[in-house]
């Protein structure tokens, strides 16, 4: 059940509605949890500042993190219930286009939750996938939440993992197992973009076809090495924090848009 009361198609935050009924309805069916939704809405506040587009410091961090993808020899597609909620089609094509396996792992882990959540997952087109039930049998020793649990056949072994809506915790857990980790968040302050070895700041729904695109363009050349080892994630987060104070600077200013 979508919403009952019609979003108007001309309405000027129609988009931004329509994802948060997605949202509320994957809530209803236990694939989001409360948190998650609470969660989007901080999501949709740095957004808003960003100007809901992707900027060109985006662009670079996702052509680094397609360069890793397709360094990688393992790589793994993290997956919780908002981004099952939002973007599982798009999790689906980039795990198809890198490779790479997809692996549910929850903060708030229920065995019900893993099994609505591959469900989306399943009904969207994919194959296999990872962390459900008793196949997160390892364990992360640096980590305390439910997120330690993890896939021997994935994430534990993974040596890329690209973790969308992530928490700041595990992000630091895998970096010091020596992985490579590719965040989405829109939060440029958060812990997990300042720990992550790639931070996408954008939105999850716009980042990912622009990372399978990026897969798709990049295979096969030979400068994929050097695109990953010229990348330096704590410059391009300092572009993140300038641009989002020149443009809240230029509003101030009387600016229309920027
Ligand atoms: P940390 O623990 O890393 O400091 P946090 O406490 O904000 O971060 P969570 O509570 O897991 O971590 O929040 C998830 C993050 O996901 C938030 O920072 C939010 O900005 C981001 N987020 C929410 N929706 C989206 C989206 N659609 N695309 C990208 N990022 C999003």
């Amino acid at each position: 059940m979508l919403t009952s009361v019609p979003i108007p198609k001309n309405h000027p935050r129609a988009q931004s509605l329509f994802v948060r009924e997605k949202l509320v309805e994957a809530f209803r069916k236990g694939v989001v949890v409360p948190e998650g939704l609470i969660a989007h809405g901080r999501g949709e506040a740095f957004d808003y500042i960003l100007g809901e587009k992707t900027t060109d410091f985006a662009r670079k961090a996702v052509r680094t993190a397609a360069a890793a993808l397709i360094l990688a020899k393992k790589p793994v597609i993290s997956v919780n219930g908002n981004v099952a909620a939002l973007a599982s089609d798009k999790v689906i094509e980039l795990s198809k286009v890198a490779g790479a396996a997809i692996e549910i792992n929850l903060f708030y882990r229920t065995t019900k939750r893993e099994v609505a959540i591959a469900k989306v997952l399943r009904n969207a087109g994919a194959g296999q996938i990872l962390g459900v039930g008793e196949n997160a049998s390892s364990r992360i020793a640096e980590m305390l939440s439910e997120r330690r649990r993890v896939d021997p056949e994935g994430i534990l072994t993974a040596d890329v993992v690209l973790v969308p809506l992530e928490d700041g915790d595990r992000t630091e857990a895998l970096r010091k197992l020596g992985k490579t980790v590719i965040a989405i968040d829109l939060n440029p302050l958060s812990r997990t973009s300042l720990n992550a070895s790639i931070s996408i700041v954008d939105n999850v729904t716009r980042t990912l076809p622009l990372l399978t695109d990026g897969v798709k363009s990049l295979k096969g050349k030979k400068n994929i090495r050097k695109i990953a080892e010229d990348f330096n994630n704590q410059a391009n987060l300092r572009e993140a924090f300038a641009y989002l104070a020149k443009r809240l600077d230029k509003l101030s200013r009387g600016a229309n848009d920027v």
